[in-house]
């Protein structure tokens, strides 16, 4: 379902010049998550009053399209250095860290994203440049490989995932300071989507904005991109003002509900019901039954039926709660 897969937060080659677009670019304008402003206010500035370059290794966790590239960014600009970005999944081989790492300026940040999925053996090499900044490369095979330490410039990791409980332990005790992301609320969700409008140089109601964030899973990237799909809307249905109908009328048409609820979402809701009686159901039944990927189920739909109070997780598997029930009955979905 093509049209399903644009609303979820993970990001499509459209979102990423929307996201650079849109992307904060300085700490006021990033909104919300106030305790991790503070505390890298406090070890930005703790490192600049030691004449330090680097600051400690940073992990931030929370899902997709909730700022951590961003926060990113701010860390770096605050402390006025160049940053290096990578997936974790590009990471292969040891080569690969190795031209990664070797072309670091002093003073750099390095920043990894999804680095739960990085190589394990590259994983390994990585412990001691974070704590020593020195990479030991294996040369040659079999009785002839030796060692090599390779020197590397002093550098600040900042890693970002979507999954803590993925990342092994010894990566993780190496990080200084690790940040878990805060879910954001309606307000902080409306303000983002002003500012997003006002960039975007759209003209939109009050009532817009908050239809628009109600329904954006509390999520700063699927806000920016349904203030987009609304825009385009209304462009062509509307007036050149967004009106609060316009957005509710824009937002049936993706077939985005009230709730924010999206296909995907009203799809393990009716599975779980109709083919489990209600729960428990494991992920990889549930993700058998509904065509969805067991990741794509843990990173986007889960988190926001819980929050919604619409699914528990139990021990043995995720279940309906009666809320949901009565969703479910009241939108004639069972
Ligand atoms: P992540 O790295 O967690 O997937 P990003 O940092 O790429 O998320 O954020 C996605 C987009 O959402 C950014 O381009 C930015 O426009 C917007 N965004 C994220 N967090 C905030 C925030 N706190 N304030 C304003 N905009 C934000």
């Amino acid at each position: 379902m093509p049209q399903n897969k644009k609303i979820i937060p993970i990001p499509t080659e459209e979102d990423r010049t929307l996201d650079l677009a849109l992307r904060p670019q300085t700490f006021q304008d990033y909104l919300g998550q106030d305790r991790i402003k503070k505390n890298i206010r406090i070890i930005t500035e703790a490192a600049k009053k030691r004449k330090d370059p680097c600051i400690e290794h940073i992990l931030f966790y929370g899902g997709p399209g909730l700022g951590k590239t961003t926060l990113s960014y701010l860390v770096a600009k605050k402390m006025g250095t160049g940053v290096r970005t990578i997936a974790g999944p590009s990471i292969k081989k040891s080569g690969d860290l190795a031209a990664i790492l070797t072309n670091l300026r002093e003073g750099d940040i390095l920043f990894i994203d999804e680095i739960h999925r990085t190589n394990k053996t590259c994983e390994e090499m990585i412990y001691p440049v974070m704590e020593e900044f020195k990479l030991n490369l294996i040369i040659g095979k079999g009785p002839m490989a030796r060692t090599m330490d390779l020197k590397i410039p002093r550098f600040t990791l900042i890693g970002a995932t979507t999954r803590l409980a993925l990342l092994s332990s010894p990566l993780r005790s190496r990080f200084g300071a690790i940040f878990r992301l805060d879910n954001y609320n309606l307000k902080e969700i409306g303000s983002i989507i002003k500012r997003s409008a006002s960039l975007l140089e759209v003209e939109i109601e009050e009532e817009a904005i908050k239809t628009i964030a109600s329904r954006s899973r509390f999520n700063p990237r699927v806000a920016s991109r349904l203030l987009k799909r609304v825009r385009d809307f209304s462009e062509v249905e509307g007036k050149g003002v967004v009106t609060g109908k316009e957005a509710i009328k824009a937002l049936s048409f993706l077939d985005i509900d009230e709730m924010g609820l999206e296909s995907g979402d009203r799809k393990i809701l009716q599975v779980l019901f109709e083919n489990f009686g209600g729960g428990p159901a494991g992920l990889q039944s549930l993700s058998i039954s509904t065509g969805e990927e067991e990741e794509t189920i843990i990173d986007i739909y889960e988190p926001y039926l819980m929050q919604l109070g619409f699914i528990k997780r139990t021990p043995r598997g995720r279940v309906v709660t009666q809320k949901a029930k009565e969703y479910l009955k009241k939108n004639k979905k069972i």
